[in-house]
């Protein structure tokens, strides 16, 4: 049996500017890319139609073809990777299994476990960040806890030729994947199969697939190049207006690797968007903050806050967050957008994280979870950090004195009320003026479940009370 060399993708599904795809041919060896469906991690989605693994298996259905044309194709397989990924190698005579770094606490946990099963066989390369957690330090030392000083720290550190694509070797040597299909079965491994499209794919595993006409998988890099063009250059005046499309739209794209990126901050720096880059900047201070403290995943990030914040446990207004039925039309909006597109602006993510842990003082596990089940572009560490800003228990978070008025926002992020009209059909015929606050102009729809200023009151008094 020859010698292979295993690329483990994971968060990088993509075959372009990829680190652990051109480690893993500068090896020599022919190269076997492989994708694990991972049982912990699909116990996870209970939707039998979850887009995201729609999103992900026309994504992998589309790399196996493109394999194909480049003389390999994919390896798919459903399993526990830490149990599995021993075995496959073993099975494949894999001499080493490249794959890129993931800051996950969870995902760190099950590669040192693979790790250790495959001792200096598995090579970790940095892929999905500019700067790994422990490349911008403070003092060379320290984490930072302030965004501000990261970023300044960031841009210092970039040096030209960073954001230059990461060139595959020029020589693709792929290895025969009829035969490791073959030598996976003699293991009692089971190979899925991917050429009979992501539906079939899919049912493999368990799932349904839905296409997604809002998150085509082929439309990362045109997005990207669509934006760099057009939307960059406004992109600091139009960013925060939630009925345009000022922003965008890659997160989904980033967050599975469909892009790179450095192909992001390339265009960012190409077409002088700076603003832009700093959002770029935030999601790698995120994964860095999570990286260093990863107890914040699911506790209070700030100590100080820690089981002493009285949460209230209304069942009722939680659902009516959950539903967008709070009576307040820019809140309600934001939470179906999210119900129907899988996606939210981000003024309106800050606006709902606000309302639901300050004017119904619920706990932001509870809006990360829900965040969780339904964002196409959901990640660990950037929703954490989104959610704890907002509940101002985070790292450079929110101030609790300063709470969000939901209407003013409304009237000045949606002043036209377009955002409202696109996602409440109820409020379609309602004018700009009465669209914001529709039970002081008589306008039929649902009562606020709370009055604005008694709510930011019990917020503050309860964050006082904690402090
Ligand atoms: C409560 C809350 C929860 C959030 N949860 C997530 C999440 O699960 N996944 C996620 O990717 N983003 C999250 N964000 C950040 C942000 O809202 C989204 O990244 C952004 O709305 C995605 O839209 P876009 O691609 O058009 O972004 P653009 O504005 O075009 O920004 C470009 C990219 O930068 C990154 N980015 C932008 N803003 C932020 C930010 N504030 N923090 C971290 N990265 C950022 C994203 O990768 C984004 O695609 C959250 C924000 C809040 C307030």
């Amino acid at each position: 049996m020859s010698p292979t060399t295993l690329v483990w993708l994971r968060r990088d599904l993509r075959l372009h500017d990829h680190a652990a795809l051109a480690a893993g041919l500068a090896e020599k060896l022919p190269v076997q890319p492989v994708f694990i469906f991972d049982s912990g991690i699909l116990a996870q989605f209970p939707k039998k139609d979850d887009r995201r693994l729609s999103f992900i298996a026309a994504t992998l259905c589309a790399m196996d073809a493109e394999l194909r044309t480049r003389g390999g194709g994919l390896l798919a397989l459903h399993a526990e990777p830490e149990t599995l990924m021993p075995k496959l190698a073993k099975a494949l005579a894999a001499e080493n299994v490249v794959a890129a770094e993931d800051y996950e606490p969870g995902a760190r946990a099950r590669d040192q476990q693979v790790g250790k099963a495959l001792g200096a066989v598995l090579r970790l390369v940095k892929d999905q960040v500019m700067f790994a957690p422990g490349e911008i330090l403070r003092e060379g030392t320290a984490p930072y806890k302030v965004f501000t000083p990261y970023g300044k720290a960031w841009r210092a550190a970039l040096q030209p030729g960073m954001e230059n694509a990461i060139a595959i070797h020029d020589k693709e040597a792929y290895a025969d994947v009829a035969a490791m299909r073959k030598l996976a079965r003699v293991a009692g491994l089971e190979p899925l199969e991917l050429g009979h499209g992501p539906a079939h794919l899919l049912a493999q595993v368990g799932y349904d697939y839905a296409e997604d006409a809002l998150w085509p998988a082929d439309d990362g890099r045109k997005r990207l190049a669509a934006f760099i063009r057009h939307g960059a250059k406004d992109y600091a005046k139009t960013r925060d207006f939630m009925g345009l499309h000022g922003t965008s739209r890659l997160s989904p794209y980033i967050r599975f690797g469909l892009v790179s990126v450095r192909e992001c901050v390339r265009g960012a720096l190409a077409a002088g968007a700076d603003t832009w880059l700093n959002e770029l900047i935030w999601r790698e201070f995120y994964a860095m903050n999570l990286f260093h403290f990863p107890e914040s995943a699911h506790t209070e990030w700030n100590p100080k806050y820690r089981e002493v914040l009285e949460w209230s446990h209304n069942k009722e207004h939680f659902k009516a967050w959950q539903e967008g039925r709070t009576g307040y039309p820019v809140v309600d909006a934001a939470m179906r957008q999210l119900l129907t597109d899988g996606w939210m602006h981000n003024r309106a993510r800050m606006v709902v994280a606000s309302f639901l842990t300050k004017h119904l003082r619920q706990d932001w596990r509870l809006g990360e979870a829900h965040f969780g089940q339904y964002l196409m572009d959901y990640d660990l560490a950037s929703n954490v950090g989104g959610w704890q800003w907002a509940a101002s228990t985070g790292t450079d978070a929110q101030p609790y004195f300063r709470v969000f008025n939901p209407v003013l926002q409304s009237e000045r992020f949606d002043a036209e009320g377009d955002y409202i009209r696109a996602y409440v059909p109820e409020l379609r015929g309602v004018s700009a003026k009465d669209i914001h606050a529709p039970w002081k102009h008589g306008v039929g729809y649902i009562r606020p479940i709370v009055v604005h200023e008694a709510a930011r009151e019990a917020a503050i008094a309860m964050f006082k009370k904690a402090s």
